[in-house]
């Protein structure tokens, strides 16, 4: 996430910008309790502030984030869906009510608030950035091609306050179209397909941006190929994913390149479904087709005639046979660091004797949120381990260094006020409406300045631009598939 959207100070209105309240992170720090800045609120960051906090209790622990909310991926990347995954965040609120851990929102390490004065300031600096950018295609794109990140798709559909979603002139967000390819088969392409292949009564409970999904896909594709490089057998979605994939109602799941001799658990869901996948489906009922197709690689995507063409090759060569002309073209194939000259994307240069890495930024995009917390857990028995040694003292002033540097900082209670406001604001069938306008977030955030977590409403603007959407299944004629 590379944060481009976040307006300057200078865009603020007064009333959204205010000050650290001085002591507002807690003790000082001595030679026995680090200071400890961790960078990113994600799982990993969370999960370090937490065991740095029963190794080192009583230290000075602050999560500097560059939104104004907190979790990362936890609210920006996993699927609006999943809220039972995203409930980890219960335990991660803990850190900052209960545990002593302070949460320095609205603040972007590298752009805010300079790397080496926070390397300078704290004892311990653990960076916790994560991978924020769709990794792209190795081939030939024609410019004019519609190919979009599934990072993107993910993070827009989970209110995500950014534009990086292509738009109309009208400003609506173009929609994906009938027809969509999905390069890559893990959990995020299988979380692309799921999102697209739902009606709206199906995201009941969740807290997916309707107003978004509305734009982006006004009715369920008719179609969905999704394209992986590898055999079935090497397929790295979790069968979980599969099989919740599979229980839809109006899909339709074929695939190609399914070997009689394929075997393992996927190859057995596949079967079952194929076999039995017909009687699941009323014959009127329209549905989505999703095409799995294995062994496939993609050359190059062009476009013809207004539309996308994703060329592949089999592992035989090239085959017409296997090039798909859809309208959009979404890539599932990993994550990856922000641009070079994004100050906030921490460089080779963001290093130093008290300075870790920890979660995604060390480890590469893989693995799910547990394997953050061991993640976490290691590095802090390396910090441990440093300061055993004697490599690593403690004395730094932590935030009294830096505070005269931190302005507009969102603090917890200010990042709850927009939960409840967001909560306050759910539609029906809904369990909030994220708030998607950054300037909209920090003057919730500060609409009640004194105390107390509960949003003034009264005092709180309305969203930048009201949309009513109507909470009704969308219907998609039966369609022929293409060719
Ligand atoms: C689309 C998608 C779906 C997923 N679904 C699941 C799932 O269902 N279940 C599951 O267990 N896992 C899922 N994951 C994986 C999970 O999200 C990751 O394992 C986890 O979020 C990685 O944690 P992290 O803390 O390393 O990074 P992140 O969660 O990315 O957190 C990094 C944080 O650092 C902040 N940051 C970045 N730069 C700066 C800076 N310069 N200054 C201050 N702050 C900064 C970011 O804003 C962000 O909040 C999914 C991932 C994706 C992408």
């Amino acid at each position: 996430m590379t944060d481009n959207d976040r307006p300057d100070a200078a865009r603020r209105t007064p009333e959204a910008l205010r000050d650290t309240p001085s002591g507002a992170f807690g003790d000082a720090p001595d030679v026995l309790r680090p200071s400890v800045a961790v960078v990113g609120s994600g799982p990993s960051g969370c999960y370090v502030a937490s065991f740095l906090g029963k190794k080192w209790p009583g230290s000075q622990i602050i999560i500097f984030e560059s939104m104004p909310t907190p979790y990362g991926l936890v609210r920006y990347g996993i699927a609006a869906d999943h809220q039972g995954t995203k409930n980890v965040t219960r335990q991660f609120d803990r850190l900052f009510t209960k545990d002593g851990v302070h949460f320095a929102g609205n603040v972007c390490v590298g752009a805010d608030l300079d790397f080496d004065e926070l390397a300078a300031a704290f004892d311990i600096v653990v960076l916790a950035t994560g991978l924020p950018e769709d990794r792209s295609l190795d081939i030939p794109i024609d410019p004019n091609a519609r190919v979009m990140g599934a990072g993107t798709l993910l993070r827009a559909l989970n209110g995500y306050p950014s534009h990086s979603v292509p738009r109309d002139s009208d400003g609506r967000c173009s929609a994906l179209g009938e027809q969509l390819a999905v390069v890559g088969m893990g959990n995020v392409a299988l979380d692309v397909v799921r999102l697209m292949s739902k009606d709206s009564h199906e995201f009941d409970g969740s807290d997916i941006d309707d107003e978004l999904l509305e734009q982006l896909r006004p009715h369920r594709p008719g179609t969905i190929d999704v394209i992986s490089r590898s055999g079935l057998a090497l397929a790295k979605f979790d069968h979980a994913m599969l099989r919740e994939l599979l229980s839809l109602p109006n899909i339709e799941v074929t695939v190609n390149g399914l070997s009689d001799s394929a075997t393992g658990p996927a190859a057995e869901l596949l079967r079952t479904h194929i076999d039995g996948g017909a009687a699941s489906v009323t014959a009127d009922a329209p549905r989505t087709h999703v095409r799995l197709h294995f062994q496939l690689t993609p050359d190059s995507v062009t476009t013809e005639g207004g539309r996308t063409c994703l060329r592949t090759s089999t592992p035989g060569g090239r085959d017409a046979q296997a090039d798909f002309v859809v309208d959009t073209v979404i890539t599932a194939i990993g994550f990856t660091q922000g641009p070079e000259h994004d100050p906030s994307s921490p460089t080779g240069h963001w290093s130093g004797d008290n300075v870790y890495r920890v979660g995604w930024l060390s480890r590469g995009p893989h693995g799910a949120i547990p394997e953050n917390r061991k993640d976490a857990r290691q590095v802090v028995e390396r910090i441990a381990e440093d300061v055993a040694s004697g490599r690593l003292r403690f004395g730094k002033p932590g935030h009294a260094a830096v505070e005269h540097l931190l302005r507009d900082v969102v603090t917890f209670a200010d990042w709850q006020r927009i939960e409840a406001f967001e909560q306050s604001e759910a539609l029906p069938g809904r369990c909030r409406r994220k708030v998607t306008d950054r300037t909209h977030m920090l003057s919730i955030a500060t609409s009640t300045p004194s105390s107390g977590s509960r949003p003034d409403l009264a005092a709180v603007p309305p969203r930048p631009k009201e949309t009513t959407v109507p909470h009704h299944t969308h219907q998609l004629p039966v369609r022929e598939s293409d060719t």
